[in-house]
């Protein structure tokens, strides 16, 4: 498939901007019998390219919501909406496409009578799963490999998710008598629908399966292993594809993701790979200078104070922040507080009295200079 730039979607389906719903679903219907790759086998790649371009196109603009977004921001406003960014456009379009026509406008009687139909043609992915995990912080900075539990639905292995007791087969459903789906003329239009009594299967179950009465699937607890790469914030969203419930008839199984939620740190703030702390210092150390040790992610390091530091002064202490998911480390800044004494001993008055007599500081107002936070903002941008 066609990566990188993107074609316009009202382009593909050849339709203005301010088309209608009732407009872009018929140009969809018509690009779509176009290309449908079954009815061009000897150009089947540039059709099913092309059909699902449109698809893809006919997904968003019949979607108010998504329309609306693609409108105002373009390809660019879709990118990181919902789930997964792009993923409602691989292997399911087809079935969806089905959903959305085959029934309303007997779409597949159109292509050639219900060929594609019958037994397990009515696939449908298995549904995603969600999961909340909170990590410490120190967890989500070195990486680590854990254990969860999940509760889903599987396949019954008794019946391989039939229903059906082993052993007593299948009988061909009554009511559709095995195509799967009911046919009534409307107008113009042959109106298709799918069995009510076999969902389209076109056979029913001759014997429930004792272990999961019928049902085909049963609720299991899975151990699953996780594995969390270092530098992961909170927000961030881990898939596991394929770990979610199963689908039916054939079609795959959903995906289980994983949302994570990382704790605050008792000294660290963060921002995305970058950290900061604050540090407190003598007036002593602040005037004459010093070495101090400070607190990074893997113990102690030296950060040499100059003479003359100022509180509200901010040291950078490069990459010695988070690592980045992406690669590379953020930094760690320092900012040093200059703690002036609330309570003085009686020789310390005399110093300070002393110290006062020698270091005169004129008590104009000073010109307006940015605040702290202003100062970090401007670092972490
Ligand atoms: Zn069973
Ligand atoms: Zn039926």
């Amino acid at each position: 498939m066609a990566t990188g730039t993107k074609r316009d979607y009202y382009e593909i389906l050849g339709v203005a901007r301010e088309a209608s719903a009732e407009q872009i679903k018929s140009a969809y219907r018509k690009a779509a019998l176009q290309w449908h790759p079954d009815r061009n086998p000897e150009k089947k790649e540039e059709a099913e390219h092309k059909f699902r371009e449109a698809s893809e196109a006919y997904s968003v603009l019949s979607d108010p919501q998504k329309r609306a977004i693609y409108d105002r921001l373009g390809h660019a406003g879709l990118g990181n909406r919902g789930f997964d960014p792009g993923s409602g456009f691989n292997a399911t379009i087809f079935e969806e496409f089905q959903d959305i026509f085959g029934d309303l406008f007997g779409f597949e009687e159109v292509l050639g009578g219900g060929r594609r139909r019958g037994r397990g043609q009515r696939g449908q992915r298995g549904a995603d799963l969600r999961y909340d995990m909170s990590l410490s912080f120190e967890d989500a900075a070195a990486g680590v490999n854990t254990k969860i539990r999940v509760t889903r639905l599987e396949n019954c292995e008794s019946c391989k998710g039939t229903g059906a007791k082993p052993g007593s087969g299948m009988a061909t459903c009554k009511t559709c008598g095995g195509r799967g789906q009911m046919s009534y003329s409307q107008g113009f239009f042959s109106i298709t629908r799918t069995c009510p009594a076999c969902q389209g299967v076109g056979q029913v179950i001759r014997e429930a399966c004792a272990t999961c009465r019928g049902q085909g699937r049963i609720e299991r607890e899975r151990t699953l292993e996780v594995g969390i790469p270092a530098g992961v914030d909170s927000g961030t969203r881990l898939r596991m594809t394929g770990q979610g419930e199963p689908g039916t008839n054939g079609g795959t199984a959903g995906d289980l993701y994983i949302f994570l939620e990382v704790k605050e740190h008792s000294i660290f703030e963060r921002r995305g790979a970058d950290l900061l702390c604050t540090i407190p210092i003598s007036v002593a150390q602040a005037s004459l200078g010093d070495t101090i040790k400070i607190p990074t992610l893997k113990g102690e390091e030296d950060l040499e104070i100059p003479e003359g530091t100022q509180s509200g002064q901010i040291f950078r202490k490069k990459g010695k922040g988070l690592p980045n998911p992406h690669g590379g480390r953020g930094d760690l800044y320092v900012n040093i507080h200059v703690v002036i004494p609330s309570k003085v001993s009686k020789e310390q008055r005399r110093l300070l009295e002393q110290l006062g007599q020698s270091m005169r500081v004129e008590n104009k107002p000073e010109e307006r200079s940015s605040s702290f936070f202003d100062k970090v903002k401007d670092i972490f941008g």
